[in-house]
């Protein structure tokens, strides 16, 4: 799949969330300036992109017991705000030009290690915060339980690869899934990296997301990675995930 290809599959599964940017528009491509740290073939924006926190679509501790009230506190109040600041930073002291968050992770390759971590962390707990809701959820139905049937087999191997995932994942990272090529997927990366990234093994539209670094469990949980997982699934919005698969 190409990168237009990608752009477009992505903004369909995103549709509402995103515009299209112009970067589309043949016309453009190839236009470009020699100043700042803009993407290949961009047009320049009027303004420097910002990345901001979405507001927390629950209270602090509507996840417990499975997420205690003090880690979501510190999760979104510290480790979050920091990422968005940091990003922010990065993206004007370095000049980086992009017209929408998703371009500018597309284009991660060619931006400062600061702005690859800062943008990744910010946009990652955005998408984080949106695929949990608070009360036991009931397994995924309908279209979500037909797609990842026909992917991984049942809904339980699909919970064991994505679970054999995240715990694989050494040191900090991230858990996804992610539809592409017409199919789904399940993988992971590390630090701050997202499926959106040229740098990115694991490449796709994602779905689902669960945060593995140590920040997102070790109060409650300390070195038991398997349990938050395992009590993570009773906060899956399966919702959320339907609606992104469009
Ligand atoms: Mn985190």
């Amino acid at each position: 799949m190409d990168r237009k290809q990608f752009l477009s599959r992505s903004l369909k599964t995103a549709a509402g969330v995103i515009f299209v940017p112009a970067l589309l528009n043949e016309e453009v491509l190839g236009a470009s300036s020699d100043t700042g740290r803009k993407t290949p073939g961009a047009p320049t924006p009027s303004a420097p992109l910002a990345f901001s926190q979405v507001p927390l679509p629950y209270a602090f501790e509507a996840l417990e017991p499975s997420i205690d009230k003090l880690t979501m506190e510190i999760h979104y109040g510290k480790h979050h705000a920091a990422y968005v600041k940091n990003a922010n930073e990065a993206i004007l002291s370095e000049g980086v030009l992009a017209a929408t968050e998703e371009e500018l992770l597309q284009h991660a390759s060619t931006f400062s290690a600061k702005v690859r971590n800062n943008a990744g962390g910010a946009w990652n707990h955005n998408f984080f915060w949106q695929v949990m809701a608070p009360g036991n959820s009931a397994p995924p139905a309908g279209k979500v339980l037909d797609a990842l049937n026909g992917a991984f087999g049942s809904f339980e191997k699909f919970k064991e690869a994505f679970t054999d995932a995240a715990m694989k994942r050494f040191g900090s990272g991230w858990a996804w899934l992610v539809s592409g090529n017409g199919t789904l997927a399940i993988g992971s990366t590390p630090n701050q990296d997202n499926p959106l990234m040229d740098v990115s093994e694991l490449k796709g539209s994602p779905l689902l997301a669960l945060d593995v670094w140590e920040h997102a469990y070790y109060l409650n949980y300390q070195n038991k990675r398997a349990e938050y997982i395992a009590n993570w699934w009773n906060v899956v919005n399966w919702d959320t995930v339907a609606q992104r698969l469009g």
